[in-house]
C-alpha cells in the first residue's frame, strides 16, 4: 500500500492488519445487505461508500444482497428502488444475492443443529419467553421445553415448515446458555412462523429465519470476508461467531464481523420506520420528496453521485456514534455544484423595469457565460429588451450608503448587459410599486471592451427580458424539522419538530428561454439566488424547478439568535439578499482585479473586503483550490481571508497553505497580500 496510514480509516487498517498477517488479498469480499423494508438514506450511503469503496480500493468482488428474511415488511419496490440509488451513486455490485435464496441451506443446517442438540422446538408465548431471559446480571430461566427430545423438536420443526401451526405457536431456538452474561447468548430464536406472501419465495416458506441467524451464514455461503455492520449489532458478534462455528468447514474462509458506527445527520430522522410514517402521514409526497435525507430524495433535490461520495469521505468512518451536521452535506453539494452548474438568470419575484431610453420594439441577444469555473464552458444567448423583470428586493427608491442594488439616481449593472440608472417609479393607490423606470448607457454593453464598460459599479442584477421570459413553477426547500435531534426527546414524539414551511412554492417565476430545453439532468445556478434542477413534476406545458441549495449557508447565522417561533420562517424571506451574493460578488470583481490600478484597483479590493463580511468561512475555502492562472480571482480569496481572520476565524492547515501559496506566487498584490496574513 502506497498511502499513508494516517488516511486510512480504522476499518482500512484492520484489513492493512489481515494482510500483513497473511490474508490473501484476492480473497477479500465485502458485501452491502440492505432489508428492501424501506428506500436508501443518507445513512445507507456511509455504508455503502464503504463497502463498495473498500470493493474499489481492493478489487474486491462487493455482493449486494437483500436481507429479505421478514415477508411482512418487504416489497418487490424497495429491491427495484435500493438497486436504482446504488447505480446513480456509481457502485457496481459484484452479484445480486438474497438471503432468501438461502432459505432452504439454512433450514438445512437448522435441523443438523437439532440434531446435534444444540437447538429445540418451544411452545411458549413470546411473553413467556421474555420473561425467562432474566438481566444481565442475573441468569434466565430454563424454558420447560429446553430438554425435549431430539426427535420431538426435528417432528415439530418439520411440521412448522409444512404450515400446521398458526403464528406464534413454535419457535425454534438455538440451545446455548441461559445465563450468559450476553443475553444475545441466552437461547436465540431462530425461526418462527409467519403467514406472509415472500416477494420472491411466495408462499414457499411459512418459517423465516432471524437476522442473527441469517446473517452470518450468508456471509458464509458468500465468503465475505469482513462482514462491515454498524455498532448496535456489536453484542451480537459473540452470536454471529457461534451459528459459524457449528457449521464452519475450515477449508473455507470464514468471515468476521466489525462494526462502525451509524451515520446520523441534525434536522432528521434516518430510520426507514419513521421515514415510512413521514410517506403514509402524507408530511412529504413520497419517499423521493426532495426534503427527505433518501438518496432518491436528495437526488430530486438536485444533488449529485460526486457531492453524496465527498460527503462520506469528510464524515468519514467513525467507531462511535456522532451526529454529522447537515451543513456539511450543504457544503458539499454547493463545492460540486459551484464547478459545474450552468448558469442561468430566472427572476422569482417580479417587478417591471422598463430602461425608457432603449427603443421600443427593439431587442438584441447578448452573451451569458455559461460557468465562470469552467473555462471551456462556453456562452448562450439571452435576449435584452427594453421591458425586464428584475426581483421587487433588488430595488429601494432610497437605498442608503449600504444598499448595492438599485436605487433612484443610482447605477448598477445588469448581469452581461448595460449599466443602468434608478430614474423614477409607478405605484399603485396603496403605494406599492407597479413599474421602476430608468435609463441605461449603450456604451456600456458587458465584453464590448469599451471603456465605459469597464466601468465598475457597485451592484450586478439578474434579469430577465418580460417578452421572451418563460414562466416556471419553483420549489424551495426548508429543514424538514426545526430541531437538531428530532427523534431524541423523551417525552415528545418527532413529528411534534415538523418544519410547517419546509416548502414553499413560487408559481410564477420567470426563467430566460435557455430553461426552455432543461432535461432532468442539468444542474443550474440561478444568478445570485442558488443552484436548482429540473423536477420530474415537469411536462410539456410546465417547467418546474426545485431548489437544491442557495449560494450560502443561510442557517450559520441563523442559529446564533435565540430560537423562537420564527424560526419557522422560510429562510429564504428571512435572509437578505445581500447574503447570498457575496460571495459571487467577490468572484466577480476578482476575475477582473489584475486589469486594475490605482484608485479602481483600491476601490475594487475595498468592495471585496466589504462583501467579505456576509461571507463564511467554509464558503470561501473552497476557492482556496482556484486554478493558479486565475490569479485575480486568488487575490480576492485572500483578502476576503484577511476579513475572516480580522473576525477571529482561527488558522487552520488549509488556510497556512493558501498563505504560503500566495507568498511564493508571481503577482506582487497577491504576494503583499499574503505577506499581511503570516
Ligand atoms: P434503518 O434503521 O434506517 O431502518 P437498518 O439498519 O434497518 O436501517 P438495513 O437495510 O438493515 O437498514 O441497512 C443496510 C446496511 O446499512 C446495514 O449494514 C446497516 O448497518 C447499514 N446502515 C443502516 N443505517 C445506517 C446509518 N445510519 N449509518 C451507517 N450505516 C447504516
Ligand atoms: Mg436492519
Amino acid at each position: 500500500m502506497k498511502e499513508s496510514a494516517e488516511s486510512l480509516n480504522f476499518i482500512e487498517h484492520i484489513i492493512e492488519e489481515d494482510l500483513a498477517n497473511g490474508f490473501p488479498q484476492e480473497k477479500l469480499r465485502f458485501r452491502f445487505p440492505p432489508e428492501p423494508n424501506g428506500y436508501l438514506h443518507i445513512g445507507h450511503a456511509a455504508s455503502i461508500c464503504l463497502n463498495f469503496g473498500l470493493g474499489e480500493k481492493y478489487q474486491a468482488p462487493v455482493n449486494l444482497r437483500f436481507d429479505d428474511t421478514n415477508p411482512s415488511k418487504e416489497e418487490q419496490e424497495y429491491v427495484d428502488a435500493i438497486k436504482r440509488d446504488i447505480a446513480w451513486l456509481g457502485f457496481r455490485w459484484a452479484n445480486e444475492c438474497y438471503a432468501s435464496d438461502y432459505f432452504q441451506q439454512l433450514h438445512d443446517w437448522a435441523v443438523k443443529l437439532i440434531k446435534e442438540d444444540k437447538a429445540y422446538v418451544d411452545q411458549q408465548t413470546s411473553e413467556q419467553i421474555a420473561s425467562q431471559k432474566g438481566t444481565p446480571t442475573t441468569p434466565g430461566v430454563d424454558s420447560p421445553y429446553r430438554n425435549r427430545p431430539v426427535e420431538e423438536s426435528l417432528d415439530l420443526f418439520q411440521r412448522m415448515k409444512n404450515g400446521e401451526f398458526p403464528a406464534g405457536s413454535y419457535v425454534l431456538r438455538a440451545k446455548i446458555d441461559m445465563a450468559s452474561p450476553n443475553m444475545h447468548m441466552r437461547d436465540p430464536i431462530m425461526y418462527r412462523i409467519i403467514n406472509a406472501h415472500h416477494h420472491r419465495t411466495g408462499n414457499d416458506w411459512c418459517i423465516y429465519p432471524m437476522y442473527d441467524w441469517a446473517h452470518g451464514e450468508s456471509d458464509y455461503v458468500e465468503q465475505v470476508s469482513h462482514s462491515l455492520c454498524t455498532l448496535e449489532f456489536k453484542a451480537h458478534r459473540e452470536l454471529y461467531d457461534w451459528y459459524l462455528d457449528q457449521i464452519y468447514d475450515s477449508n473455507l474462509l470464514r468471515p468476521k464481523q466489525r462494526e462502525f458506527a451509524r451515520r446520523n445527520l441534525s434536522y432528521t430522522v434516518m430510520s426507514k420506520r419513521k421515514l415510512l410514517e413521514l410517506v403514509q402521514k402524507n408530511i412529504v409526497s413520497g419517499w423521493d420528496d426532495p426534503r427527505m435525507p433518501t438518496i432518491s430524495g436528495l437526488r430530486r433535490r438536485g444533488y449529485t453521485p460526486t457531492s453524496i461520495r465527498k460527503f462520506s469521505d469528510l464524515a468519514g468512518i467513525a467507531k462511535r456514534d456522532n451526529v454529522t451536521d447537515v451543513s456539511l452535506l450543504e457544503f458539499c453539494i454547493r463545492e460540486d455544484l459551484n464547478k459545474t452548474a450552468t448558469r442561468v438568470m430566472a427572476v422569482l419575484n417580479p417587478v417591471k423595469l422598463v430602461i425608457s431610453n432603449y427603443p421600443e420594439g427593439q431587442s438584441e441577444i447578448l452573451q451569458l457565460e455559461n460557468n465562470p469555473e469552467e473555462a471551456n464552458s462556453g456562452t448562450h444567448e439571452v435576449p435584452f429588451s427594453r421591458e425586464l423583470y428584475i426581483e421587487r428586493e433588488d430595488f429601494k427608491e432610497d437605498g442608503g450608503k449600504n444598499f448595492f442594488r438599485l436605487s433612484l439616481g443610482n447605477e448598477v449593472r445588469l448581469k452581461s448587459a448595460y449599466i443602468i440608472k434608478g430614474e423614477s417609479v409607478i405605484k399603485d393607490d396603496a403605494g406599492n410599486i407597479l413599474e421602476i423606470h430608468c435609463t441605461y448607457d449603450p456604451e456600456t454593453r458587458s465584453g464590448s471592451g469599451t471603456e465605459a464598460s469597464e466601468r465598475k459599479v457597485k451592484g450586478t442584477l439578474h434579469w430577465v427580458s418580460i417578452a421572451h421570459a418563460i414562466k416556471a413553477e419553483v420549489r424551495e426547500y426548508d429543514r424538514l424539522f426545526l430541531d437538531e435531534a428530532p427523534d431524541a426527546h423523551e417525552e415528545k414524539g418527532f413529528l411534534e419538530f415538523i418544519n410547517p414551511n419546509s416548502l414553499n412554492v413560487i408559481k410564477e417565476a420567470y426563467c430566460e428561454p435557455f430553461l426552455a430545453n432543461a432535461t432532468l439532468d442539468d444542474k443550474f445556478q440561478f444568478q445570485r439566488l442558488g443552484y436548482f434542477t429540473l423536477d420530474p413534476d415537469s411536462n410539456d406545458g410546465k417547467l418546474v424547478f426545485n431548489k437544491t441549495v442557495g449560494l450560502k449557508d443561510t442557517w450559520a447565522k441563523q442559529n446564533t439568535q435565540a430560537p423562537t417561533q420564527n424560526q419557522a420562517k422560510p429562510q429564504v424571506q428571512a435572509q437578505p439578499q445581500t447574503q447570498k451574493k457575496a460571495l459571487n460578488e467577490i468572484q466577480q470583481i476578482g476575475k477582473k482585479l489584475t486589469n486594475l490600478s490605482g484608485e479602481k484597483l483600491e476601490t475594487a479590493m475595498n468592495s471585496i473586503r466589504e462583501f467579505a463580511e456576509e461571507v463564511t468561512y467554509e464558503e470561501l475555502e473552497p476557492l482556496f483550490g482556484t486554478a493558479a492562472k486565475k490569479t485575480g480571482t486568488r487575490i480576492a480569496t485572500m483578502l476576503a481571508l484577511g476579513v475572516l481572520l480580522n473576525k477571529g476565524q482561527a488558522k487552520n492547515q488549509a488556510i497556512l497553505d493558501f498563505i504560503e501559496s500566495g507568498k511564493a506566487d508571481e503577482n506582487e498584490i497577491l504576494r503583499a497580500e499574503s505577506e499581511k496574513l503570516s
